[in-house]
């Protein structure tokens, strides 16, 4: 069978890496997770200790060595050569991780890199505009979305299991504010193209969308 190119495109925590994952196991595809790279830069600016400024994230992104390896189970993201991979999911990191992924010059080294991992194919890349600008030719686009309260206290609940201490209302507020942040942005905003399949996964087990997407998938 082809090996096909699917991309799937969403606003935070539709759970969009969960299924993905899982998607892409029973598949046999290798999942990108371009949420992970910002995430990634991101991080490495954290660890800077300086005021979050464009200038110093630009200066973290020109010599940052961001890998991603999908180890079969899960994205291992390697920076500069250290394991980031338990790191990258904090509040600190989703709290600026839009302000990061706005600038020109970090899009460009990252989608350079998405382009490059997906070239043979066989792969299911997940992030915002991996239909619209990444891989405009996938064969499967999906746009996986649910409604705020359900991503809210998805997250919620995932981050509890994490030991995190979170409020349901002060996670639903970044949520909200990151989707306003990447939807509205200037160089490749979070929308749904023309050809891209919705999906609303308000209410549906975890088991239920992995289904719907193998079956988009054959
Ligand atoms: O998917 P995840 O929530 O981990 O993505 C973190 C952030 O990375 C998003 O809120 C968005 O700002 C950015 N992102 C992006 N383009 C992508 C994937 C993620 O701008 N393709």
């Amino acid at each position: 069978m082809k090996k096909l190119v699917v991309a799937i495109d969403g606003p935070a925590g539709a759970g969009k890496s969960t299924v993905s994952q899982l998607a892409a196991k029973k598949l046999g595809y290798t999942y990108i997770d371009t949420g992970a790279m910002y995430r990634a830069v991101a991080w490495k600016t954290l660890q800077q200790e300086k005021e979050v400024t464009d200038e110093l994230i630009l200066d973290v992104v020109k010599d940052i060595n961001v890998r991603l390896h999908y180890d079969g189970n899960k994205t291992v993201v390697v920076v500069d050569d250290v394991d980031i991979t338990g790191e990258i999911r904090t509040p600190e990191v989703s709290h600026i991780v839009s302000q990061v992924a706005a600038l020109g010059p970090v899009r460009e080294k990252m989608v350079d890199l998405q382009r490059k991992m997906a070239a043979e194919g066989g792969v299911l890349m997940d992030g915002r505009d991996i239909a619209s600008h990444v891989l405009p030719n996938a064969d499967v686009k999906i746009f996986l979305t649910a409604s705020i309260d359900e991503r809210a206290k998805r997250r919620y609940k995932e981050m509890k299991e994490k030991g995190f201490d979170v409020e349901l209302d002060k996670l639903k507020a970044d949520i909200r504010a990151r989707d306003k942040a990447d939807s509205e942005r200037e160089i490749s905003p979070l929308v749904r193209v023309d050809d891209a399949v919705l999906l609303d996964t308000t209410g549906m087990s975890i088991d239920e969308v992995v289904a719907e997407i193998i079956k988009l998938c054959r």
